[in-house]
């Protein structure tokens, strides 16, 4: 209860405040649907505070929900490690494409219709077995969307911003990749200008697979560099 007596719980004030008239717009939404808990249908602070801002957004006629709809989609199933896996398999199989891909990333990445960069450039950088490279941001949480799509929450965490270019080798064994004192360990710090992707390399036990079959084995963390390939 707040201070007018009114009931301001997180799970009813939408349904007992000033929103809830706009209930029936933000039931229609998918971005409101994919914010609920899958544990046990309870909502998150975040997910409310979502469901909250969609609606009044909405009720002003700010947004339009299906624009909004398609967006999430874009990012939740066209957009994903899926794309960028299909380029590492591809630069595992030709040379020539690697080097375009080291070269200049971002053309070869747009050769192939992967867009939405909206600016930033893109730089591929690829493990060797004397250099891993891992990707962070330390300012925010930037990242190349549209070929990994969302990242994960680790990418966000602030430890892990701090700790990636203070103690990468120590970050990395968290992860479960413990490199040999002998491997270079390069640390890329993402901005608003400039995004990564890691080349993994290649798994052994992997000749003759084509290219979806190498694609299926490439692993968003691996293109990031927070692990490498095990053999087939
Ligand atoms: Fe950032």
């Amino acid at each position: 209860m707040d201070g007018d007596g009114k009931n301001v719980s997180r799970r009813n004030f939408l349904t007992t405040g000033s929103l809830a008239a706009s209930g029936a717009v933000v039931g229609a939404s998918g971005a409101e649907a994919a914010a609920q808990d899958p544990e046990d249908g309870a909502q998150s602070d975040y997910a409310l505070r979502t469901r909250a801002l969609v609606s009044v957004l909405t009720r002003k006629n700010l947004v339009d929900p299906a624009t909004m709809d398609a967006v999430v989609d874009f990012y939740e199933n066209r957009v994903g490690p899926h794309v960028g896996a299909r380029l590492v398999a591809r630069s595992w199989l030709d040379a020539d494409y690697r080097r375009r891909l080291l070269d200049d990333a971002r053309a070869v990445a747009r050769a192939e219709g992967v867009t939405g960069f909206q600016g930033t450039d893109l730089v591929a950088v690829a493990n060797t077995p004397a250099v891993h490279n891992l990707v962070v941001c330390t300012l925010c949480s930037c990242y190349p969307w549209p070929l990994l799509g969302l990242p994960p929450a680790w990418y966000k965490d602030t430890a892990y911003r701090a700790r990636a270019v203070a103690d990468p080798r120590g970050v990395l064994r968290e992860f479960g990749l413990e490199l040999d004192d002998g491997v270079e360990v390069r640390v890329w710090d993402s901005t608003a200008e400039i995004r990564y992707l890691v080349i993994p390399e290649r798994p052994a036990g992997t000749d003759g697979l084509s290219e979806d079959a190498l694609a299926a084995r490439v692993t968003r963390d691996s293109m990031v560099g927070a692990e490498t390939l095990g053999a087939a």
